[in-house]
């Protein structure tokens, strides 16, 4: 869940997971349906997808970091996170804020082979984990927290980063909201490829506009345009509203729905117009 996610973003999914999946057998035995409304929002799915499918694959968990990158989804700073967090291997991690201390603390060294050299054979997963934790907390990005830094006698301090950050990229969809007898029109993504199996407001536009929904998720900022009016037929099913909830959607997808359905509400056609 943390890959490119702030734990802040991260904690309430987690602490809902474990309540549904308590265990690696509770997963693999879940639909991935089920799988992905518990994600709805985090983006990113191919994580819950590679994370159910790993649980399906495991039958005991496998113990070193080699066998873990086998799994689908895990590659070697998680293995590495897992081997030494979990079975006490000394296995070197590399995240984003340990990246960066390490660029202050060594100049121009390669990461993965600093971590590898500076890791103790004694409790290597706590040596990682104060390692993320410095990056996180202490040798911020913008303002380090030099003053309280437990390595600031080895530092000749910060030092400007290199400028990764992507910039966002503007996407606008236009989608029906196509509402009959207390049924929604969705279509169903397909299974491979961006946001696979997902449902969705089904794409296209009529000459009556309900609402705009703009939601930014990772590096794309989405304008989403929502029209009354249907499909051609054969696209798609229709879902009641308690099957609607049941459903593992995108966010902007789920936002322009509810929206669509509370302007769509008989109390809400005559006491206001749509939202715009
Ligand atoms: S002294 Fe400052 S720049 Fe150096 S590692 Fe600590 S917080 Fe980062």
């Amino acid at each position: 869940m943390l890959q490119q996610t702030r734990v802040e973003v991260v904690r309430d999914y987690y602490r809902c997971w474990l309540r549904v999946f308590p265990t690696l057998r509770s997963l693999a035995r879940a639909p991935l349906d089920r799988v992905l409304q518990l994600w709805e929002g985090l983006g990113y799915y191919h994580r819950a997808r590679n994370l159910h499918r790993a649980a399906q694959m495991i039958t005991r968990l496998p113990r070193t970091a080699a066998a873990l990158r086998q799994l689908p989804g895990i590659g070697r700073y998680t293995a590495g996170a897992i081997a030494s967090i979990a079975f006490d291997q000394p296995e070197p991690i590399v995240d984003g804020n340990i990246a960066r201390v390490f660029h202050r603390l060594f100049p121009g060294q390669e990461p993965w082979s600093v971590a590898a050299a500076l890791l103790p054979a004694r409790a290597p997963g706590e040596f990682n984990q104060a390692l993320m934790e410095l990056g996180a907390l202490v040798c911020l990005p913008r303002q380090p927290r030099c003053a309280v830094c437990p390595v600031r006698k080895l530092c000749a301090g910060p030092r400007p980063l290199p400028r990764r950050r992507v910039p966002l990229q503007p996407v606008t969809q236009s989608v029906l909201f196509a509402h009959r007898n207390g049924r929604v029109l969705l279509r169903q993504r397909p299974p491979t490829g961006l946001l696979a199996g997902l449902w969705e407001l089904p794409p296209g536009r009529s000459h009556r506009e309900l609402l705009t929904i703009r939601h930014t998720i990772t590096n794309h900022r989405i304008t989403l345009r929502v029209y009354a009016g249907s499909p051609p037929p054969g696209q798609g099913h229709w879902f009641t509203r308690r099957q609607l909830a049941r459903l593992a959607m995108p966010a902007a997808h789920r936002r322009a729905l509810n929206a669509a359905l509370e302007s769509d509400s008989p109390s809400r056609r005559t006491t206001s117009p749509a939202r715009r």
